[in-house]
């Protein structure tokens, strides 16, 4: 890790709600060395490597999303909660603590075989990027790596990601 960045996440207890620590990159983002770290973390494997797409998720997952993009001079694709994108898109659903959620991608985002890079901050139980790849297969992209800055690992996030490579700078 260029720098520490742990020191720039803002740990925030009982917030959303009791129980929960939640982990704010605003500082990260705020700090130009620190935001420039993250995003060269994040697109160093691409440098020499071919990826055509960047998909990030609403909400954070844009703003690191487009850094990476910029960087790498490819797409950016947003995955966002429903009724949120103008055009036709495919949806899949993932099980929150109660009920379910769903995020939705534009069915002419990706191209089959484009190969695409999913970026998010947090995984936390990994229904979020597990609807996801989803999202990427249904549209028979080919998923290169999954990325967050954070990974909460005791809640095994991981396991929800099956066998596509996953890469986390900050682990609690
Ligand atoms: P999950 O689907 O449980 O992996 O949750 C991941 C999504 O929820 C990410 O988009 C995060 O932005 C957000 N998230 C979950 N837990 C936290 C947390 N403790 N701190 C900050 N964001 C979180």
């Amino acid at each position: 890790m260029p720098l520490n960045l742990v020191q720039y996440i803002r740990d925030l207890p009982d917030w959303p709600k009791p129980g929960i620590i939640f982990r704010d990159i605003t500082p990260l983002l705020k700090d130009k060395t620190a935001f420039a770290a993250a995003i060269n973390w994040i697109s160093e494997p691409y440098l020499h490597q071919p990826v055509d797409l960047i998909v990030g998720i609403e909400s954070r997952g844009f703003i690191l999303a487009s850094g990476v993009a910029y960087r790498l001079g490819v797409g950016f694709v947003p995955a966002r909660k429903p009724g949120k994108l103008p055009w036709k898109t495919v949806t899949a659903s993932y099980q929150l603590e109660y009920g379910t959620d769903s995020l939705q991608i534009h069915q002419d985002a990706i191209e089959p075989k484009q190969k695409v890079v999913i970026i998010d901050d947090v995984l936390a139980t990994g229904g979020t990027l597990s609807a996801t790849i989803e999202l990427v297969n249904k549209l028979q992209g080919e998923i290169v790596e999954i990325v967050t800055l954070i990974e909460l690992t005791f809640l095994q996030g991981r396991q929800k990601l099956g066998n596509y490579p996953y890469r986390s700078l900050i682990r609690y």
